[in-house]
């Protein structure tokens, strides 16, 4: 049981700034080995490479868009530009400040 514990307070503390491919990828794989933050300006994903064939067929444009809590159920969002990084914080422009 202390075993347990100790390995729990343990958990490394990550925070991906930018919820692009690199981003949510990385938020995505992580999110079940640590306690992850993703911060990014918007609350999806937005498959941009997607969106040229978007503008000549509309249906595909609802697709290409993902909120990031459909892949990221176990981390938390905050949507907000990160504005400054310290060797153990990171700071939002809504106030936040998100230690890892
Ligand atoms: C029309 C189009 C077609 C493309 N086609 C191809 C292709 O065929 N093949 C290919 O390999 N590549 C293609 N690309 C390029 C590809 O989309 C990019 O290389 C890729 O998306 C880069 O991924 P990224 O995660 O580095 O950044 P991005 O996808 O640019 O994501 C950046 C993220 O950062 C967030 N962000 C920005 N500033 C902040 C901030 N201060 N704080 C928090 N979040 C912030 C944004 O909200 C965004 O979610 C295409 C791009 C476009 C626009």
């Amino acid at each position: 049981m202390a075993g347990i514990e100790s390995a729990s307070k343990q958990r490394k503390r990550v925070v991906v700034i930018c919820g692009g491919i690199a981003g949510s990828l990385a938020a995505k794989l992580l999110q079940f080995d640590a306690d992850v933050t993703l911060i990014d300006l918007k609350e999806y994903f937005e498959i941009t490479w997607a969106s040229l064939r978007s503008m000549v067929e509309p249906s595909v444009a609802e697709r290409t868009v993902i909120n990031h809590k459909n892949y990221f159920k176990k981390g938390h969002v905050v949507t907000s530009p990160s504005v400054n990084i310290t060797e153990t914080d990171v700071m939002t422009a809504d106030g936040d400040v998100i230690g890892y």
